[in-house]
């Protein structure tokens, strides 16, 4: 069995060899995380192991790299959706671009969907503030291995 931290409680958890690399659920928290896959290429040295915890999956520098630049495109270009593209987020940025891009076409005759892109863009300064002031493992962990979709 897999000797690991809960991300979230961190409790000790035992997880089969073979749930590596899947998302599972913790027993006690019920928080979800990906089970890390052991590295055959490395010599693996359980004392220095626990701080790259996390860090292990290629994906995880070139996610984390995103953060600053998904954040920064939230706040200043929320409501089209940029910042969920950027981070993979496709569904939830295409809903934010057509609410705020029908918005801005219907908007001017009948001063109601205006909204909609006004909403948007709050909720993108809003997601923006979020991803900036999240650490690089809870961004990682969000957004890429839970996929959420919204804030
Ligand atoms: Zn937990």
């Amino acid at each position: 069995m897999l000797q690991l931290n809960c991300p979230h409680c961190q409790a000790i958890l035992s997880v089969h060899p073979s749930r590596a690399g899947e998302i599972s659920e913790c027993t006690i928290c019920q928080g979800k995380f990906l089970v890390p896959v052991p590295m055959a290429k490395t010599p693996v040295s359980s004392s220095l192991d626990s701080s790259n915890q996390g860090r292990m999956d290629p994906e995880y520098g070139e996610f984390v790299d995103k953060k600053l630049a998904a954040g920064i495109c939230g706040i200043l270009l929320g409501g089209f959706g940029v910042h969920k593209f950027l981070l993979g987020l496709n569904n939830a940025g295409l809903i934010m671009l057509a609410v705020s891009l029908s918005g801005l076409v219907v908007g001017p005759c009948l001063i109601l969907p205006l909204f909609g892109p006004v909403i948007m863009g709050l909720v993108g300064l809003i997601e923006g503030i979020i991803y900036l002031t999240k650490s690089q493992d809870d961004f990682y962990q969000t957004y890429a291995v839970e996929k959420k979709d919204w804030f």
